[in-house]
């Protein structure tokens, strides 16, 4: 690519449990992202995350020192929060020199008016989730939560982690998947002809609408190897990380 990129990626799922991805997202901060001139993380960059008092915890403050560190180097950072990690706020964002986005935002990428979410609200066959999502994001139940003790707070978010795995299990492949009406309807709202998100785990390339000139880029999650998407003038390009 001639000019330098805009890079998005998102569902790391960064945790303490699994080193090998932390030590590959640290390789892709150090490397691809630094001739990035904006690097957008959509959603679920952690897998879990308590609250901005958690920032202290050795993994979680080398995570951010690292954000950081690509920030000072010049690459614009914006993060929009996922399912995962909405809890984190304005003190993460400081701490990673990072700007945090709305749910859904159009961004211009060289020109090109672009949508970018997490994608956990096109997934609207899921109604125990939309319920369960209607509640977490809810200022009260927020304000209740983060009242208790950080320990607690972990403990609880750890059950509910297994239980989201367990359920995800059990759930229909279609289920978990997006709503081609909710797709639509997102294109329409913003009167964009390009999406980017993440949340799924199935990356791909879409085409929607009459002549198919409407596209949704999916991108990976990062459990075994990683990769992002990096779009120029020229348009957008998937790209594997480590590359192949
Ligand atoms: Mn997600």
């Amino acid at each position: 690519m001639l000019t330098q990129p805009v890079i998005f990626v998102s569902d790391i799922h960064l945790h303490p449990s699994r080193p090998e991805t932390a030590r590959l997202f640290n390789a892709f901060l150090a490397g691809p992202a630094r001739a990035a001139t904006a690097l957008y993380i959509l959603g679920d960059l952690f897998d879990t995350w308590a609250g901005d008092d958690d920032i202290p915890t050795a993994f979680n403050a080398g995570i951010c020192a690292a954000l950081h560190e690509l920030s000072r180097s010049g690459t614009q950072l914006f993060f929009v929060p996922g399912n995962r990690d909405f809890l984190a706020g304005p003190r993460f964002a400081a701490a990673a020199g990072l700007a945090i986005l709305g749910d859904e935002t159009v961004v211009s990428i060289a020109g090109t008016p672009t949508l970018i979410l997490h994608g956990d609200t096109l997934c609207t066959d899921d109604h125990e989730y939309q319920d369960f999502r209607a509640l977490v994001r809810s200022a009260q139940w927020q304000a209740e939560f983060l009242a208790q003790p950080l320990h607690e707070r972990k403990t609880a978010i750890e059950v509910l982690r297994q239980r989201s795995i367990e359920e995800t299990r059990k759930k229909s492949m279609a289920i978990v998947d997006v709503n081609a009406d909710a797709v639509l309807a997102a294109f329409a709202r913003h009167r964009v002809a390009r999406m980017i998100h993440g949340h799924t785990h199935r990356p791909a390339r879409h085409t929607h609408g009459a002549g198919a000139t409407l596209e949704r880029w999916v991108l990976p999650e990062w459990h075994n190897g990683g990769g992002y998407l990096a779009c120029a003038a020229a348009g957008c390009h998937a790209m594997p990380f480590p590359a192949q």
